[in-house]
């Protein structure tokens, strides 16, 4: 028997949520939906920079928090970052990738000028991590558990200005289901959200990002896409609702994705 109450309750789990900068940030969105769930939280921020930004937002939330800074381009951190974690909170149920780094002029240049270090920076920070993290994460990961990280539709489709960025997320979405072959055996999921376009940080390094938005806003069926619809799917994809899906790209988008002509919409119906 399903009890779909019980598959939602993440009490006594604990998830490592990467990619919180603000409040604006999607992982700051999936923290507060896990946390609300019971789960306890091991925040990593990038730096010493937004440390004290993310430690407020953290003690904000209920029940066991914990904020260490990890760039994810420095393997040191990465190791450093999960011995608390088993320490204080003997096991990981769910690792959450929401982090992504482009430098700014690759958005405003022709692809083909890509330069070779920013192709490398860019696919190391936005992809690479993913199996790094997985990696290390991966010892103290209990069976159920779940590995949930951020894409975009660039990954799939040619789109103008996202550039190396979208080179990225292709990798990373083959990195998905790559990785759900081997975690599968020991219980453990992968998926990737592809969200649609939100008012963050990093979308506003993007250039054209506000006319992205609006063009997505005007033809999508169900319209924009917001920070608390992607933290809704992935508390399904932490929950064991979704205890059979895995290698998955989850399209978060309200229906872009699936558009064969993108016209404004007309409101006929
Ligand atoms: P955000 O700026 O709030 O989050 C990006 C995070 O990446 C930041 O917390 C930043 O500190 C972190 N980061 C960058 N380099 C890092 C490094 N070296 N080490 C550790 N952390 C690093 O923006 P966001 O929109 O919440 O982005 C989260 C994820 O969602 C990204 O993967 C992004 O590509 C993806 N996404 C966003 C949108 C959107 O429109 N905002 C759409 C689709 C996918």
């Amino acid at each position: 028997m399903l009890d779909s109450r019980d598959l939602l309750q993440l009490t006594g789990k604990t998830a490592a949520v990467f990619g919180v900068a603000n409040e604006r940030s999607i992982a700051w969105a999936i923290a507060k939906a896990l946390s609300g769930a019971g789960a306890n939280i091991a925040f990593s921020c990038e730096s010493e920079r937004v440390l004290d930004k993310v430690t407020a937002l953290a003690k904000g939330l209920g029940g066991t928090n914990t904020v260490q800074v990890c760039d994810v381009a420095n393997e040191q951190h990465t190791h450093e970052f999960f011995k608390p974690v088993e320490k204080n909170f003997r096991g990981l149920d769910f690792l959450i990738h929401s982090i992504a780094f482009a430098p700014r002029e690759t958005f405003g240049k022709p692809f083909y000028q890509t330069t070779k270090e920013e192709f490398f920076q860019t696919l190391n920070i936005s992809a690479y991590s993913l199996i790094e993290l997985t990696r290390k994460a991966l010892p103290l990961m209990r069976e159920g558990g779940s590995i949930v990280t951020l894409t975009y539709l660039a990954g799939e489709r040619a789109i103008h200005n996202y550039n190396v960025m979208g080179t990225a997320k292709a990798a990373l979405e083959q990195i998905v289901r790559q990785l759900s072959l081997e975690l599968g055996d020991k219980g453990i999921r992968i998926n990737a959200i592809s969200q649609g376009p939100t008012q963050t940080l990093a979308a506003r390094g993007i250039t054209g990002f506000v006319d992205m938005k609006e063009f997505h806003e005007k033809t999508a069926p169900l319209g924009g896409s917001s920070a608390e619809d992607a933290a809704g799917v992935a508390l399904f994809l932490c929950s064991g609702l979704s205890r059979h899906v895995t290698g998955e790209v989850l399209h978060n988008d309200g229906g872009f994705s699936i558009l064969g002509m993108q016209l404004p919409k007309t409101n006929k119906a």
